[in-house]
């Protein structure tokens, strides 16, 4: 469970980026932020895993203060996947997945076990692609292999930010459907950032329609559509 209360940002140069937000994010939910650039959005998921300070208002996670945990194992417990495909070029996709695995030095045949799992569950051949380097993926599989390096060490939440607004249409429609079996089978609790609306009302258990800071409206998919 994620709770905001009252929770506001305002940064350095006085641009209050969220005001006063409260809502709760209940576990093993597909949440979805939607709303305009400039809205907020990514502010609101920096703030979940302490990559940026509140100004006011408290956010919990299980009933404790995020302030209150220690800042790593708030992260460890914290996947966060990019809309830029983040992997390290000089590493094989095995060790590019493998890097929280082994910071928690889990032991070598875990982890070997673990890639393969992974990349059986977003569709490529473990055989065919541990070994390769990122350059030889498409986009569309780079993006598969940052969205399971994020499950890797099995967080709790996984946060996304526009994941894959940078793909193509295709690779697009065909990681969505991806995202909606993994969540079947993972069941994590996942904040997703997009601004498009078919995207959201596809994946999304809630919708949080977000303006200026703001919540405009908070619902199903389909309170969403039939009261626009
Ligand atoms: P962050 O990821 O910390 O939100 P960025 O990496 O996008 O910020 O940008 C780096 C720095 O540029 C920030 O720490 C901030 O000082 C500045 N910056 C980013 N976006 C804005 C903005 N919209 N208005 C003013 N300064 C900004
Ligand atoms: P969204 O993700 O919905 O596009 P953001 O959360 O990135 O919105 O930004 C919300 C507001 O805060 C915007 O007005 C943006 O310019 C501003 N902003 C974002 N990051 C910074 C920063 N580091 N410093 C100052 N202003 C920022």
């Amino acid at each position: 469970m994620i709770k905001f209360e009252n929770v506001s940002k305002t940064y350095a140069d006085g641009t209050t980026a969220v005001d006063t937000l409260n809502f709760t994010i209940n576990k093993g939910e597909f949440f979805v932020l939607i709303g305009p650039s400039g809205c907020g959005k990514t502010t609101t998921l920096k703030l979940i895993n302490r990559l940026i300070r509140l100004t006011e208002g408290t956010i919990f996670i299980d009933e404790k203060r995020i302030s209150d945990y220690d800042i790593h194992q708030l992260r460890w417990n914290i996947g966060y996947v990019l809309q830029q495909i983040a992997l390290f070029p000089h590493m094989s996709i095995e060790e590019n997945i493998a890097i929280v695995p082994e910071m928690r030095m889990w032991d070598e045949s875990k982890i070997k076990n673990r890639v393969t799992e992974l990349l059986e569950m977003v569709g490529l051949d473990p055989d065919t692609y541990r070994h390769r380097k990122p350059n030889e993926l498409s986009g569309g599989e780079q993006q598969r292999v940052g969205v399971v390096r994020a499950l890797a060490a099995d967080p709790a939440i996984i946060l996304m930010d526009e994941p894959f607004s940078a793909l193509d249409p295709i690779s697009r429609e065909k990681l969505q459907d991806d995202m909606i079996s993994l969540q079947k089978r993972i069941n994590k609790t996942i904040v997703f950032v997009t601004h498009d609306m078919k995207e959201a009302i596809k994946l999304a258990d809630r919708i949080c329609l977000m303006d200026q800071g703001k919540i405009v409206q908070l619902g199903t998919p389909r309170d969403i559509v039939q009261n626009p």
